[in-house]
């Protein structure tokens, strides 16, 4: 198994140490979290996502805001932030309702401060192989990947989900590691067959136990993106995991796998996009897209 929480520790304690060294030359990464309407799951998010930022020595506010908040007013909080000099990163917890277009606002934050990567100019960098501030939870994926030593260069890596922030970017990340990568999707015919070639398969569905021991390769790795609350409140994967668990060599949990990656990446995003700003860094030294 693949523990997430004993790697993303690592990664938050590899970033609290470079926040410590930084401060006294006057830098300090800042995080501000925009929350539109009273969604309880986005709370948790933030919540959690703050009390991290605490942890590793990272500056954070919240912006807790009415589901009546117009668009341009929006923006304009959002032009705000983009000015102010504390605030190194800017997270828009999704979703948004709906009169609130969500990639208008996301395009609204400077690209620079862009800690989840949905910028289309990241993702444009991203596509290219460029260094970029990139999404978490695929740069959270590819970190998982890299703790176990996975050979992901020439490998089959089978992508189930194509998203604009977890599927298609967790895809492209891998074919920068040279891996021959397959998307697939509710379109996609004979999705088992697929599957079961996959040397690495990445399951972000959004379906409970959608990938069942029969579509896993003996010995293959198994990453799974998938959060879905059961009626009877239990969470569980995409992944049937005490089927799968079976057949793979490696799996991660739900919870417990790519969960606490996500937030991992997060602060190591803002810690990247500080030092950029105080020009003591570049894209290149982040966790993002180079091998
Ligand atoms: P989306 O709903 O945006 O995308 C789901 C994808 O799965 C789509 O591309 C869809 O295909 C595909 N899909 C749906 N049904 C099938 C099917 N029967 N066969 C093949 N493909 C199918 O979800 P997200 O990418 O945002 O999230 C995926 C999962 O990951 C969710 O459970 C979410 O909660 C979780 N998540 C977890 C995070 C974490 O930190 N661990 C972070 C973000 C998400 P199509 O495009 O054709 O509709």
């Amino acid at each position: 198994m693949i523990g997430g929480k004993a790697v993303a520790a690592e990664i938050r304690e590899r970033v609290r140490q470079e926040v410590a060294l930084l401060a006294p030359a006057g830098i300090r990464p800042g995080l501000a979290a925009v929350r539109v309407g009273d969604d309880p799951a986005s709370e948790i998010y933030v919540r959690n996502k703050r009390k991290a930022c605490e942890e590793a020595g990272i500056f954070s506010e919240e912006y807790p805001l009415s589901d009546r908040i117009s668009k341009s007013e929006l923006l304009e909080l959002i032009n705000v932030l983009n000015r102010d000099p504390r605030i190194s990163g800017i997270l828009v917890q999704l979703p948004l309702p709906k009169h609130l277009k969500e990639g208008e606002v996301l395009e609204a934050v400077v690209p620079q401060k862009d800690v989840d990567g949905f910028h289309r100019s990241n993702i444009g960098r991203l596509t290219l192989g460029e260094p970029a501030l990139a999404p978490c939870t695929p740069l959270g994926i590819v970190a998982l990947l890299d703790s176990i030593k996975a050979q992901i260069a020439g490998s089959h890596a089978v992508v189930v989900g194509r998203s604009n922030i977890v599927g298609k970017p967790a895809a492209l990340m891998l074919l920068h590691r040279n891996a021959t990568v397959t998307i697939c999707h509710s379109h996609t015919r004979d999705l088992p067959n697929i599957c079961r070639s996959a040397d690495i398969l990445v399951a972000a569905i959004g379906r409970a136990r959608f990938i069942t021991g029969e579509m896993v390769k003996e010995g293959a790795i198994v990453i799974d993106v998938g959060i879905n609350r059961l009626e009877n409140g239990k969470i569980v994967g995409d992944v049937d995991f005490d089927a799968v668990s079976r057949r793979a060599g490696w799996i991660t949990p739900v919870p417990g796998g790519v969960g606490p990656m996500t937030i991992a990446m997060l602060l190591s995003n803002t810690l990247l996009a500080a030092k950029i700003q105080a020009g003591v860094g570049n894209l290149g030294t982040g966790l993002g897209t180079s091998s």
